[in-house]
């Protein structure tokens, strides 16, 4: 057994995949269809379907701590805490701070799920795709560097994973937001509507929609072949979902690539760097340090991509050094690392809305109200030394009554308690912005020379911060998102900057960008690095700029569409 464990030949695939979440999942599934042996390499422990949801059915009262984390808890770990998700049911999927430490030379909360299916099983299934204004932005304003992609070359690939990963919404014809291959919409409730007619009737340019989000509203056959079903509207989705009524790696692309014979899983499994080959001029393979036992392994593969996330993927890329590449793979010009951005998440507003009392809703609609960005989308069109800013901002907002639903979070005892969670209270309104930062030389990640974790890897130095266009921007969000409330007859309306750190938006992006020249960009337009064209990343470190969209769509369809091509390269004998 040993003496066939170490041969060479059992540890080579045709294809190594790293990171086994949102996009490392859609790179197994598309290759592993093609017929590809393919490795897929998670530095976390395996997370089966449904068997390892230990939460997903328990109600309040079934926690130790009525599903709060106790304060022991929130004081070791003050970054992960911070993310809103993380709760008694759904802690076992958030990488805890102490475990995996990191530099901070400035404040960025960096928020992981290190697991298989990584942060499929704790995102917010939010899937807005982008539009042709967001690939053509750079070229237009100059930032960053042109896309060497344009919105029709991602628009099939697009379809492709909507298809498969069923998302719903509503076809709304707006050039700001295309339409895609969409399952039944949610419903806006009587308040969210009653502010989408007065934005309709105060603005021509403004346009509130019911969010597209990647839940099963009406499954279709490739869904139940992949043995989801229907989404109930519990809203329990951060645990785990048994139904699979949410798209998760777990749930729909790695069983699925698992059933064509052609996946090798590996759990436990940190990748140390890529093995460059000077003589061959490629990458042959990866460094793999076992969790559990420390050793190093090396695997072998004609194709790699590079899958963990946007910060762990620099990482790796950076601490893939060799005589070819002392500065990490494919860094010719320096550029690794650099050009992080991520979505500015820091104005909010809360107002009250009188009226509606005759007005319910019922279950746990899993997503929100939206506006796409308005601001800035075709030319530049804030002026003045206070208000002239690059780019906009997405909206997401939602109405709710009070007492609703809040049941587990409230004091009360008996009877009297009963009926008051049967009273619904006054209607309030959350809005909050999602604008795009744009990418700098001087917002970067590097290796630590000092600092090591504890698989003896540098650790990261993350030095991304806002700049006076992110105060601007958010300024912006709050004047007019306060102006539309007006408008729409809300009451005590409350703008305030929460004061966030970079980081906390989840939406971290850059760093190995795509781009049309080598001595600018790292990738090009197939998501081959320029240099080394057997390695791909396409994960969010690919992003050229962050656009205004939840952008893990965007991820998916470059994977699909990278892993693709890359098989038709092989076929050619050019991979
Ligand atoms: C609470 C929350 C809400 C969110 N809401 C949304 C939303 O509504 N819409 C949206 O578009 N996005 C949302 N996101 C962001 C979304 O989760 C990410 O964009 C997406 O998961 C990125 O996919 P990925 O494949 O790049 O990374 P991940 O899904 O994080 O997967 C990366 C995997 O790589 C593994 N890995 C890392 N380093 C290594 C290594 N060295 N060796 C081996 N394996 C490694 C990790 O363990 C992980 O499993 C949200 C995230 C969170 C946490
Ligand atoms: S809301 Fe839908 S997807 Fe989320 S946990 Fe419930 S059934 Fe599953």
């Amino acid at each position: 057994m040993n003496i066939n464990g170490d041969a060479k030949a059992v540890r080579t695939y045709d294809a190594i995949v790293i990171g086994s979440g949102i996009s490392g999942g859609w790179a197994a599934k598309e290759l592993c269809e093609k017929g590809l042996k393919t490795l897929v390499l998670e530095r976390g422990r395996d997370v089966r379907h449904i068997v390892d949801y230990p939460t997903a059915t328990l109600n309040p009262w079934d926690f130790s701590h009525r599903n709060r984390m106790p304060e022991a808890f929130d004081q070791q770990n003050p970054i992960a805490t911070k993310c809103y998700a993380l709760d008694e049911g759904t802690q076992q999927f958030f990488v805890k701070d102490a475990e995996h430490p990191y530099v901070q030379e400035k404040p960025f909360d960096w928020i992981r799920g290190y697991q298989v299916g990584g942060k499929s099983l704790i995102w917010a299934r939010q899937t807005q795709r982008w539009s042709r204004f967001d690939f053509e932005a750079n070229a237009r304003d100059g930032a960053a560097v042109d896309w060497p992609i344009r919105y029709p070359d991602i628009a099939p690939w697009y379809s492709h994973v909507e298809k498969f990963v069923g998302i719903s919404g509503n076809k709304d014809g707006l050039e700001t937001l295309p339409d895609g291959e969409f399952l039944k919409p949610w419903e806006l409730n009587c308040v969210e509507k009653h502010i989408q007619k007065r934005v309709a009737e105060s603005y021509k340019d403004r346009h509130v929609i019911i969010g597209r989000c990647a839940h099963l509203t009406e499954p279709k056959q490739i869904h139940y072949d992949q043995g989801r079903a229907q989404c109930q509207a519990r809203h329990l989705c951060y645990r785990g979902c048994p139904y699979g009524g949410y798209f998760s790696s777990n749930s729909s692309t790695i069983p699925w690539a698992a059933k064509t014979g052609k996946l090798t899983l590996r759990p436990d499994s940190v990748v140390h760097s890529i093995i460059y080959d000077d003589a061959k001029g490629k990458a042959t393979g990866v460094r793999v340090i076992d969790t559990h036992t420390k050793q190093m392994t090396e695997y072998y593969a004609r194709i790699i991509f590079v899958n963990a996330a946007c910060l762990n993927t620099n990482l790796i890329l950076l601490n893939s050094t060799s005589k070819r590449f002392p500065k990490g793979l494919g860094n010719d010009n320096g550029l690794l690392g650099r050009y992080v951005a991520f979505h500015n998440y820091r104005g909010n507003i809360v107002a009250d809305y009188e009226g509606f009392e005759d007005g319910y809703y019922y279950g746990r609609r899993p997503t929100t109200a939206f506006m796409p960005n308005f601001r800035n989308v075709d030319k530049q069109e804030t002026s003045g030394p206070a208000s002239r800013f690059q780019r906009g901002y997405m909206v997401a907002f939602s109405a709710a009554r009070a007492n609703w639903q809040r049941g587990s979070s409230q004091d009360g005892f008996g009877a009297n308690f009963k009926d008051k969670l049967s009273d619904a209270g006054a209607w309030h309104v959350f809005m909050m912005m999602q604008a795009e930062t744009v990418p700098r030389y001087e917002n970067h990640v590097r290796l630590s020379t000092e600092q090591k974790d504890p698989w003896g890897i540098p650790q990261l130095v993350t030095s991304i911060g806002y700049t006076d266009n992110d105060t601007k921007v958010m300024n912006d969000f709050l004047e007019q998102g306060a102006e539309m409330l007006q408008k729409s007859g809300c009451k005590n309306i409350k703008p305030y900057d929460d004061h966030r750190n970079p980081g906390l938006d989840i939406h971290e992006m850059g760093g190995v960008r795509m781009g049309r020249d080598p001595k600018t960009s790292l990738l090009n337009a197939h998501s081959q690095l320029h240099a080394v064209k057997n390695v791909f990343v396409t994960d969010g470190a690919a992003m050229t700029s962050t656009g205004t969209q939840n952008p893990s769509i965007t991820f998916m369809a470059l994977t699909a569409r990278a892993a693709n091509y890359a098989v038709s390269e092989m076929k050619k004998g050019h991979l």
